[in-house]
């Protein structure tokens, strides 16, 4: 069985030409996937019985399966998903102010190994499918409160997007459809660890808007952090980033994980705005989150307000960004997919 939530608009399109119909069809029935949210084949009544009944025959609608849905005392909710093959991954619904955030998995685990993340202390599994990435929006959209809309999306959860990138391009192109989720461009956002050919790819490809988390302003410390820095080191990534498309209103956002006497000293916020030069940007500081087990400690609140006051008289946009739903494991390094397992065992990050 196929599943209709596997297909962009022009995959299905050759689906429903492929079964003799006319092209109209695979419009009606991208609708009910996307638009109405429609949950099996009989619920699509403007579409033929005739071809319902076909469809039936090979395709099948299936969503995610939500284990576990947590809920932090500042509105954010996490929820744990499993996938077919038994494998689990976490999304988070963000709410802050007039925004309702889904920050979206893209693999299950993470290959990459940033010291300061649990999803990459945990290891690597396997990408998600297309209907897995909609999935977490359909499962996010089931938890909504009366009068609750996600208006932003990040691929910021689990993984590396950019190492699933065939996959996260399809899936952009679906959020960014009016005929799928409708989400504005500007308001999808993909955070990456700084995979150098796929931001140049992704600049010449889509219309988001880009996030790297930077974390370190040499490549001795970075390369110890991150050890992607070993492949694509400073210099490599900061070539690319100013060579990414912004047209206005597009800035990069530069994530910074502020970690105790690693990277948080006035040296390191005078190198990052020299490294930052020539770059469209705004920064988001995030004090470390500390989890049982991890090799990092918090920075001290004079440190983070120095380093953001250095960057700001500088002339950048710099928020220090508070740690949403912390409580519940879900501030932004804290994802590892194993609700259940978790107390009394190391906790890591996901990013
Ligand atoms: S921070 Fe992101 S890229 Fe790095 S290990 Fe965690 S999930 Fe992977």
């Amino acid at each position: 069985m196929k599943n209709l939530r596997d297909f962009t608009y022009e995959e299905l399109l050759e689906e429903v030409r492929g079964l003799g119909e006319k092209p109209y069809r695979a419009e009606q029935v991208y609708g009910w996937v996307y638009r109405k949210c429609a949950t099996d084949i009989d619920s699509m009544t403007d579409v033929s019985k005739a071809l319902r009944e076909r469809l039936k025959e090979s395709y099948s609608v299936e969503g995610l399966k939500v284990l576990e849905v947590k809920s932090s005392f500042d509105g954010t909710r996490k929820f744990l998903s499993e996938l077919s093959d038994g494998s689990r991954i976490e999304s988070v619904l963000i709410p802050e102010g007039d925004r309702l955030t889904l920050c979206v998995s893209s693999q299950a685990g993470c290959a990459l190994g940033c010291r300061f993340c649990m999803t990459g202390l945990s290891g690597f599994t396997r990408n998600l499918t297309l209907s897995e990435l909609n999935g977490q929006v359909f499962a996010a959209r089931g938890l909504l409160n009366e009068g609750e809309t996600i208006t932003n999306v990040v691929l910021m959860g689990m993984g590396e997007p950019l190492n699933n990138y065939d996959n996260v391009l399809r899936f952009v192109s679906i959020l960014t459809d009016g005929r799928g989720f409708g989400f504005s461009h500007n308001k999808v956002t993909l955070s990456t660890a700084g995979l150098v050919p796929g931001i140049r790819r992704l600049g010449a490809e889509a219309n988001i808007n880009l996030a790297v988390s930077l974390n370190a302003t040499t490549d001795e410390v970075r390369d110890r952090v991150m050890p992607v820095n070993k492949k694509y080191p400073l210099e490599e990534l900061m070539d690319a980033l100013r060579g990414y498309p912004h047209n206005g209103k597009k800035h990069v956002t530069i994530e910074y994980v502020m970690l105790a006497n690693v990277n948080d000293s006035i040296e390191d916020a005078k190198r990052l705005i020299k490294l930052l030069r020539g770059i469209p940007c705004k920064v988001n500081l995030i004090p470390f989150n500390p989890f049982p087990g991890a090799r990092f400690q918090a920075p001290e609140n004079h440190m983070v307000s120095t380093f953001s006051k250095i960057l700001q008289d500088a002339g950048y946009f710099t928020i220090v960004r508070a740690s949403k739903g912390s409580d519940i494991q879900a501030a932004c390094g804290q994802l590892k997919g194993r609700y259940g397992e978790e107390e009394g065992e190391r906790d890591s990050a996901g990013g």
